[in-house]
């Protein structure tokens, strides 16, 4: 405990109580205070790696975003979530979050005694969904990888109205009434029959289980002001293939049943994602990209397409700039809509150096297991990121562990683009392991698979530069190759 306190000196909490503080004490909320401290030394308490990087304010009065990452070897995590001054809320969410963290750990821990050689990964992210009534629904997504195969993603839902405190459950929309609640059910059933990525995986048993009316069948949700969200675990209701299904009814059709200060408003705008602010920005941000700073190549210098997957990353990304910088190469950079969100200034630095923006998803996912609709979530999320931070769009998509198939091809009009060196960086961690691989296996026309979020691969990166330079090798971006698109 004594290690905690000495850290919690320089942590964000010290800033936001600088703001707070004195509004709490003249409002004589000093238990709040208290329970908000408590709550800032348990987020730490698993790991010895963590570092709080930052809490900003979002968009949305009284709700910051805190931001926790570990860059631990073996047990790396990217944790966002929802702080508030409502001390019974943040507790929910960091309850929450440790189980998630200390289950990881656990997990890792177990791995660790078979002596193989594995990186966990654990990504926590969220959306904010906002309704008319002053309630917000956080929709917190939680991606995690405890063994080489697979990974699982689960779902959670808190609830605030930041002026009051109060979190509402699915019941207080529908006036905890049984009559409602068997109609709702029902409507959630149909839903369910008629979506078309999740019909064809429904197990009856499941549904009739796990939809039957019981408020505790339908408490993740979001309610946003057009429509009502409703989310299942997977394995619930349909079988793997369809992930985690989610279903959304429009709030007409709840019209008869829900309360009347949670009814549809329809001149608010769709709060479920951040489509509508990116749509306004389209046509502001629309530039002439893809020819600027092409150099033209002749056709007998040899090419190669450095690219570096699952960045931004505060360090490394900068690092790689630098490097890149000093050989006037241009590369490609995969970014995780994720971690454009918590580092959109280094995303920016990368597009004002002239490299090629990619998309590689929001949390790195297998898409190929994915439901189209979130394929298109992880797609689309990720370019409306992109494009927020760094004013330009990404032109190229790579999905993650290069796994896709013509359901991934039909959500996106982005070329999607493979490799065909694999340094195994993200594998070896050794900066001195990269080079004999790429001296192996390059050619021209190559496209090298690094990743800007490991310390090795920039320590090794000036050695490969020197190389490839030496052969006679350009350095391009992916969509300067030629025939470089997945067929
Ligand atoms: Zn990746």
């Amino acid at each position: 405990m004594k290690h905690l306190h000495k850290k919690r000196r320089t942590s964000w909490i010290d800033i936001v109580f600088s703001v707070v503080i004195i509004t709490l004490i003249t409002s004589g909320s000093y238990l709040l205070f208290f329970s908000s401290e408590n709550e800032a030394a348990t987020l730490k308490e698993n790991g010895k790696h963590s570092t709080v990087v930052d809490t900003i304010d979002s968009k949305y009065p009284g709700i910051k975003i805190s931001t926790e990452t570990s860059n631990d070897s073996f047990t790396p995590y990217a944790i966002q979530y929802p702080q508030s001054l409502h001390s019974t809320f943040n507790k929910e969410i960091s309850t929450y979050i440790n189980k998630v963290k200390k289950t990881y750990i656990t997990e890792m821990e177990a791995y660790k005694e078979t002596g193989e050689k594995l990186e966990g990964e654990l990504n926590i992210s969220f959306q904010t969904v906002p309704h008319h009534s002053g309630n917000y629904s956080f929709v917190l997504l939680t991606n995690k990888y405890t063994s080489g195969a697979n990974g699982t993603t689960e779902i959670r839902t808190f609830h605030l109205n930041p002026e009051t405190g109060n979190s509402i459950l699915i019941q207080d929309l529908f006036d905890n009434d049984a009559t409602n609640l068997e109609i709702v059910s029902q409507l959630i059933q149909d839903e369910l029959h008629a979506n078309k990525d999740i019909k064809k995986f429904l197990i009856p048993e499941g549904v009739a289980s796990y939809t039957k009316p019981s408020w505790e069948n339908f408490n993740h949700f979001a309610l946003s002001n057009q429509a009502l969200i409703v989310y299942f675990d997977k394995y619930t209701v349909a079988a793997g293939a369809a992930g985690t299904p989610i279903i959304t009814i429009p709030l007409e059709k709840l019209d008869a049943v829900i309360g009347d200060s949670f009814k549809g408003e329809e001149t608010k705008s769709n709060a479920q994602s951040n489509d509508d602010e990116s749509s306004a920005n389209n046509e502001a941000l629309e530039e002439n990209q893809g020819d600027t700073e092409k150099t033209p190549i002749a056709s007998n210098i040899k090419k190669v397409a450095l690219t570096f997957d699952d960045g931004p990353h505060p360090k490394v990304t900068r690092q790689i700039l630098d490097i890149l910088k000093k050989y006037d190469a241009k590369a490609t950079f995969f970014m995780l809509g994720s971690r454009v969100e918590y580092y959109p200034d280094i995303a920016s630095e990368v597009k004002e150096a002239g490299h090629e923006l990619g998309n590689h998803s929001w949390n790195h996912p297998d898409l190929s297991k994915a439901s189209n609709e979130r394929i298109r979530n992880e797609i689309n999320n990720t370019s409306t990121v992109i494009e927020q931070a760094t004013g330009q769009k990404a032109t190229v998509f790579r999905p993650p562990y290069g796994a896709f198939n013509d359901n991934v091809r039909a959500q996106t009009n982005l070329p999607i683009i493979l490799w065909d060196v694999d340094t195994l960086d993200w594998k070896y961690r050794d900066s001195n392991r990269l080079l004999p691989i790429i001296k192996n296996n390059v050619k021209d026309g190559s496209n090298i698979l690094m990743h800007d979020i490991h310390q090795s691969t920039a320590d090794g990166l000036d050695a490969i530069l020197t190389y490839l330079k030496s052969e006679g090798y350009t350095f391009v971006t992916v969509s300067e190759l030629d025939d470089n698109i997945a067929k």
